[in-house]
């Protein structure tokens, strides 16, 4: 496996490329499908009772793609979670009651790179955690750029790319783009310049691009479309994707054999870390709240 910058990355073993050999979960999933694949061997295998995903129902006339985090002990049920919402899940939320109400003892988190540093301090400092820390299993985190709260997500579909929600079937963030695919087939795009008024604003003072805490990340920039770039970072991660790839579940690539490849990747980060680095030093100038300060009256 190829190593890239720590500094970038976070701590890792290795970067690869890969995608799930089924066609039922990458038909539905939002790259390689390896979050889908993971968590459905993950609960096959008995390695996890419990995994927490964000999902949402395209088809509610209400809210459709406002996501709602779900703890899923079904291997079966794992697809009805596939997919990117751009918006946000609290997926942290219902840690505690996969353990307690679902009487969970080896569960498995999807989450954003805020997400998986709320459950590293959780682990850390249990307050208010109890009996939980030591029944996470696997944490997998997904690269994140940006996010946005789900009254701007609609405002950048109906608006901006004019499609009513309801009517999406997908959407993406890349080359540059917010991509919209309709249920009827059609594909529109704004630049993601335009969408930036819309995001949420703790995502500009967040500086972890690819869920440094996580055991493993998935993301899509650096591979080929419907490829995922694999973050190896535990060797309980490792050890998973090691028996999915003997068992013929998942197909592997070394990244520098694919374009945009690592580079892209770091680049990214880099990216992120400066702009938002950037941002949190002037909110000090200005005795503004930044990220990580506890407030001196605690
Ligand atoms: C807000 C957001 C921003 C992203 N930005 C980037 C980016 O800048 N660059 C990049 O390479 N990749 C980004 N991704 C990750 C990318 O879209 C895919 O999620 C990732 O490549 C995994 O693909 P997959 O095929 O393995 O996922 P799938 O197998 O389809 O599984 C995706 C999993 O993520 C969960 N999920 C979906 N939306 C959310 C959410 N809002 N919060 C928490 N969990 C969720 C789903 O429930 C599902 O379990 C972003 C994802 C999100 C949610
Ligand atoms: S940019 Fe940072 S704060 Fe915003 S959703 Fe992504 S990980 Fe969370």
């Amino acid at each position: 496996m190829v190593k890239g910058d720590p500094e970038l990355l976070g701590d890792h073993l290795g970067v690869f490329t890969a995608r799930s050999t089924e066609s039922k979960i990458t038909k539905i999933t939002q790259d390689g499908g390896i979050v889908s694949a993971v968590m459905i061997y993950g609960l096959e295998e008995g390695l996890f009772d419990g995994v927490i995903a964000a999902v949402a129902d395209p088809d509610d006339t209400e809210e459709p793609w406002k996501p709602r985090p779900v703890v899923i002990t079904d291997p079966d049920e794992v697809l009805e979670a596939a997919g990117t919402k751009y918006t946000y899940c609290p997926n942290v939320s219902v840690l505690k009651e996969a353990v307690r109400s679902y009487g969970c003892e080896k569960v498995a988190m999807v989450g954003t790179p805020c997400q998986i540093r709320a459950v590293r301090k959780a682990q850390f400092c249990p307050i208010g955690m109890r009996h939980v820390p030591d029944k996470i299993e696997l944490l997998i985190g997904i690269i994140c750029m940006e996010n946005f709260p789900y009254e701007g997500m609609k405002t950048i579909i109906e608006q901006l790319c004019g499609v009513w929600v309801r009517e999406v079937a997908k959407m993406d963030i890349g080359k540059g783009k917010f991509w919209v695919y309709t249920k009827d087939g059609e594909v529109k795009s704004i630049p993601i310049n335009e969408t930036h008024p819309f995001e949420g604003e703790p995502c500009h003072v967040c500086t972890d691009y690819c869920a440094e805490l996580s055991d493993l990340t998935a993301g899509s920039v650096g591979s080929p479309d419907g490829w995922s770039t694999v973050i190896v970072r535990t060797e309980k991660a490792k050890g998973i994707l090691d028996d999915m790839v003997d068992q013929g579940l998942l197909e592997v690539k070394s990244i520098e054999e694919v374009k945009p490849g690592l580079g892209l990747v770091q680049k990214l980060a880099q990216v992120k870390k400066d702009k938002n680095q950037k941002e949190i030093e002037e909110r000090k100038e200005l005795g503004l709240p930044e990220p990580g300060k506890v407030h001196e009256s605690l």
